[in-house]
């Protein structure tokens, strides 16, 4: 079996996330401008910003895990999952490099998280 690359594969994704959440900012900017001399509908500009910074919250969230899994790789810890220290399948980590638990795990923090008994990472 081929050995994958993670390490460029999480670069590359960090590069995307940049591109992508610098393309917003710069639309952003412009919208802003645009609207300076008009007034418009306030809910529906509001609505906009809250999607835009919903939006850039996650990337920024996910661009955080990303630098954090490049951190982690050539180490022990890359691909072991870190609630209950076994080894994150191959195919997982092919599709989320940067997965810092296993499936199973995973869906038991997305539950725990679900009921609030999980704190959400901090921001
Ligand atoms: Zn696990």
């Amino acid at each position: 079996m081929a050995k994958v690359n993670y390490s460029e594969l999480l670069r590359e994704k960090s590069r995307d996330l940049r591109a992508s959440m610098s393309v917003q900012s710069a639309a952003q900017v412009v919208t802003r401008t645009e609207r300076a001399s008009d007034e418009g509908d306030l809910s529906q500009q509001s609505n906009e910003e809250w999607i835009f910074l919903n939006r850039n919250r996650l990337e920024s969230k996910l661009l955080r895990e990303v630098e954090e899994a490049l951190g982690r790789v050539g180490t022990e810890e890359y691909g072991v999952c870190q609630e209950c220290g076994e080894a994150i399948s191959a195919k997982r980590l092919a599709a989320v490099p940067w997965a810092k638990y296993c499936v199973t795990c995973q869906d038991l923090v997305s539950q725990r998280r679900a009921r609030g008994e999980e704190p959400e990472e901090e921001d």
